[in-house]
């Protein structure tokens, strides 16, 4: 299975990419895990993202675009992927288009997980209290929705033209969710009277 995950920041993508990672057996790419870890383990390119990231901003095209090819072309990926943070515009829609095409690997389905914005700021502002991240605060999350609103918005029409997106409710219980999530993709665990 080749997954898109898409949704505001806060939407719960990463929540439930970890949890859906292993029951579809494929690796949970998350392009802002990534940058973190680049970030903490001090590398030139995440020197150069810190500052973009905590002021909420997008971190360049091409230093994603060859990120993610590294990463997609791991033996682990060759099964399939989640991918959890990317495309967040329509320059790295086309991007994975093309790179998924050289690789052989078109994507299977697209989920968008749809949270109201006052939901979103309340869930922001618990995760900033617990883990402190600098792109939680509430005035970077505000500019973090817009730049969603503007450049990452447009990406769920692309692939909604190409009939691959499907619009889950992100909202309630977390197994819930994960169950629309798996509803969508067809994948359901089947009810047994045992
Ligand atoms: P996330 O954990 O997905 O919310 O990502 C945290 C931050 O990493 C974002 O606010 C961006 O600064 C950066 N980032 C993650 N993924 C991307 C991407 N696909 N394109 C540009 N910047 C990204």
């Amino acid at each position: 299975m080749r997954l898109v995950l898409l949704g505001a920041p806060g939407s719960g993508k990463g929540t439930q990419a970890a949890r859906l990672k292993t029951e579809l057996g494929v690796p949970h790419i998350s392009t802002g895990d990534m940058l973190r870890a680049a970030v903490a383990a001090g590398t030139p390119m995440g020197l150069k993202a810190k500052a973009v990231m905590d002021a909420g901003q997008l971190v360049s095209d091409d230093i994603l675009l060859g990120m993610l090819g590294d990463r997609l072309t791991q033996e682990d990926a060759k099964v399939g992927f989640i991918l959890d943070g990317y495309p967040r515009n329509l320059a790295q829609a086309d991007a994975l288009d093309q790179l998924l095409a050289k690789i052989d690997q078109p994507l299977d389905a697209v989920v968008k997980l749809k949270v109201p914005s006052e939901v979103i700021i309340g869930r922001c502002e618990i995760r900033f209290k617990a883990e402190a991240r600098a792109d939680d605060n509430p005035d970077t999350v505000r500019k973090r929705l817009g730049i969603y609103a503007e450049q990452t918005a447009p990406v769920a029409d692309f692939y909604a033209r190409r009939g691959k997106l499907q619009v889950v409710d992100g909202v309630g219980e977390l197994n819930d969710v994960t169950a629309r999530v798996k509803q969508a993709l067809h994948c359901e665990s089947v009810a047994t009277n045992g």
